[in-house]
């Protein structure tokens, strides 16, 4: 469902030049859940952020769903954007608007009309457990039920794949436990495929089928996560 290529990615140049990526090869089948661990700085959010676009690689190949990425311009992006969501640390929720209005949103943009509108933003909201604070704002929120919210917005164009950058690394233990069910149960329920990434082995061993280690800008070991800790 993804498979990068020899993606490198250099910021700056010259004497300023840092090689956040070098020549990382990763492939994630559809339906997997798959993590990437590394310390910070190690260029996690780099590598995530090159498989939708958001950073664009100086150098490799990114397919998602049998279309190559890099060479497209911005219109084919955009309608290959709509198969990949993304969820962050920080939620990046819309203030002003309710939990409906943040869901509505993508559709909104995508000119559903409302009635339809309503109906998904409804079955999103029954999916993450939010029915309830459909006309609350992320303000009056907890932050486990802010990234509820922020997972059904990125849900509703129906992606293939879920990118989660750092997703629970904000929330305390049991909150950031009970995020990670409802992701483990939309793998399940919808086949999502799933990459995250993260800094903490918790997080890997709990949800992730496969798990890659990064630093310093390279893929040192991946393998099943049972692998890995059978030998760790
Ligand atoms: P991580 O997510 O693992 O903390 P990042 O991908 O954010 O790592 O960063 C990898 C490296 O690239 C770091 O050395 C960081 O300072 C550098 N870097 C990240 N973004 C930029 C940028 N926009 N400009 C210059 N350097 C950057
Ligand atoms: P604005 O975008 O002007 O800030 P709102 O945040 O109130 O407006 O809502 C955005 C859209 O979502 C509007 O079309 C509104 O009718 C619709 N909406 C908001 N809450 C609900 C709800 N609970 N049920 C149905 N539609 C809603």
């Amino acid at each position: 469902m993804i498979k990068l290529s020899g993606i490198s990615k250099k910021y700056g140049d010259g004497d300023q030049a840092v090689y956040a990526l070098k020549t990382v090869d990763l492939e994630i089948e559809a339906g997997q859940i798959m993590g990437v661990i590394g310390e910070s700085g190690a260029g996690k959010s780099t590598l995530i952020r090159c498989v939708n676009m958001l950073e664009r690689p100086t150098q490799g190949s990114v397919v998602v769903d049998g279309q190559e990425l890099t060479g497209m311009d911005n219109r084919a992006l955009a309608r290959s954007r709509r198969k990949i969501g993304m969820i962050f640390q920080h939620f990046n929720l819309l203030s002003s608007r309710t939990v409906f209005a943040n869901v509505a949103l993508p559709l909104e943009l995508a000119g559903m009309d409302k009635a339809a509108i309503k109906q998904r933003v409804d079955e999103l909201l029954e999916l993450v457990g939010l029915s309830h604070r459909a006309n609350a704002y992320p303000n009056a929120l907890s932050g486990g039920q802010k990234q509820r919210v922020a997972i059904a917005r990125a849900l509703a164009p129906k992606p293939k794949v879920l990118l989660c950058d750092e997703a629970t690394s904000a929330l305390d233990p049991q909150t950031t436990q009970s995020i990670l069910t409802l992701l483990k149960d939309i793998n399940r329920k919808l086949g999502l495929t799933i990459l995250l990434i993260t800094h903490e082995m918790q997080v890997v061993k709990s949800i992730c089928d496969r798990v890659a280690i990064i630093n310093d800008g390279e893929l040192i070991e991946q393998g099943e996560v049972s692998w890995f800790f059978a030998n760790a």
